[in-house]
């Protein structure tokens, strides 16, 4: 890492803990310091020196447009010269909501927060309260934010720090929580208040959902009298008009979002039924608020990402993401590394081995077997950004253009030739 990236760690970890917000990008998991990002454009970042990569991380999923689109900028500027926050309801969540509504069956009321993990919190309570059941049944490896009771086996967030659990996350925050492997449908009984999923894993690498899971989860929660939960605060936005739910063709009670929602502004949003929603204060009994929630910026960043989210978006989507798998397997293949990239929509992940997942002890094996910092420092070093954790999914935007996958492949077989070099 070069001088001005250094200098800015030095100076971070003097003030915040580990240098950084979030725990994934002090680079831990993979070795070294981080970059600083001082802009960033479209397809690609640039760091502290001036140094371009082009960005598989786009902050995880919100980028789905690439960075900086003139657009989303433009209805931010506009939504700030009005002020930036009033604590009295605006026009611009109402349409927002009706754009939720709108786009996802079955949903029929949703509520704004200020992040994903307060959405999934708040959806927990809410299943809670409607009810009148303790327990939740969580997937290993699948991440649902960092509110204590979901962090049981949380995936990336967590498993990318070598941790198994979280202190100070008390025995009674999580004694509600059960555990299940994911793709094996759970025993569920009548004190379940909600089973919660992310319909398709991407916190531990990428694992589809096995065929008839989500539909076993549903019949599953019915039989039980519990609450499905589906987490798309990856998935929602990005996997179709409708995300997970319309292209698996399964009905939740409650969804959770985030990522794409916010358009790069803070924004997460739960909702669901009716008859589960007017639950919620001031309606009904639980309570759930937020100085920032609704925020007249984030609404119009989120307004216009999804207006520019039309149908042949996500098959543009798909097939960029098509043609980066297939080119960073062959790249791989060429140099003798072997990969597997398993892809669902425009998510990829990226493994260094030979079979492909299904669920966290599989995925863990692989992310553990130490290739992927040795492939993300290869590619980092020639312009290549991937997120700083093996547990993450990739995450390429509309403005990745062929040229600059196609350029993305070339790179990675170059580094995956340095990689195989360095091994032997
Ligand atoms: C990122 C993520 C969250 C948490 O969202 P934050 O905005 O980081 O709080 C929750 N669930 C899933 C599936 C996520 O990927």
């Amino acid at each position: 890492m070069t001088d001005a990236n250094r200098l800015l760690f030095e100076r971070a970890v003097r003030v915040i803990p580990g240098g950084v917000n979030s725990p994934v990008r002090a680079f831990g998991s993979v070795g070294g310091t981080p970059y600083f990002v001082e802009r960033a454009d479209g397809p690609y970042v640039w760091d502290a020196d001036g140094k371009r990569y082009i960005d598989y991380v786009q902050s995880y999923g919100p980028g789905i447009l690439g960075h900086a689109h003139p657009a989303v900028l433009e209805s931010i500027a506009r939504a700030a010269s009005n002020g930036t926050s009033y604590g009295a309801p605006t026009e611009a969540e109402v349409v927002l909501a009706e754009m939720v509504v709108d786009r996802i069956a079955g949903l029929e009321s949703v509520r704004f927060v200020s992040s994903g993990t307060e959405a999934t919190m708040s959806a927990i309570r809410l299943a809670r309260g409607a009810t009148g059941r303790s327990g939740i049944v969580k997937f290993a490896g699948c991440y649902h934010g960092h509110g204590d009771a979901l962090l049981a086996a949380g995936g990336s967030g967590v498993a990318n720090q070598g941790l198994t659990g979280c202190d100070g996350v008390t025995a009674g925050a999580v004694a509600d929580t059960i555990v299940a492997p994911y793709n094996v449908l759970p025993d569920l009984d009548d004190t379940v208040a909600a089973v919660i999923v992310e319909p398709v894993a991407a916190n531990m690498g990428l694992i589809a959902p096995a065929p008839g899971f989500l539909e076993g989860l549903r019949s599953a929660c019915d039989a039980a009298g519990a609450l499905l939960v589906f987490d798309e605060v990856i998935t929602g936005f990005r996997l179709a008009r409708g995300g997970a739910a319309e292209r698996f063709g399964v009905t939740p009670d409650l969804w959770c979002f985030g990522k794409v929602i916010g358009g790069g502004l803070p924004v997460g949003a739960f909702g669901g039924r009716w008859d589960v929603m007017e639950h919620l204060a001031p309606l009904g009994g639980v309570y759930q608020g937020g100085t920032l929630s609704g925020n007249p910026l984030a609404m119009a960043a989120g307004r216009t990402t999804l207006e520019l989210l039309d149908d042949g978006a996500f098959d543009r989507l798909a097939a960029t993401t098509a043609r980066l798998a297939t080119g960073l397997a062959d790249a791989f293949t060429t140099a003798g590394l072997a990969s597997v990239l398993p892809r669902v929509g425009s998510l990829l992940g990226i493994y260094f081995g030979d079979v492909a997942p299904s669920d966290f002890d599989e995925a863990k094996a692989l992310a553990e077997n130490g290739l992927y910092p040795m492939v993300f420092h290869a590619l980092l070093e020639r312009g290549v950004a991937l997120a700083p954790g093996a547990y993450e999914a990739m995450f390429p935007s509309l403005a990745h253009s062929d040229a600059v996958v196609d350029e993305t492949a070339e790179v990675a077989g170059v580094a995956a030739e340095a990689v195989v070099a360095d091994l032997s």
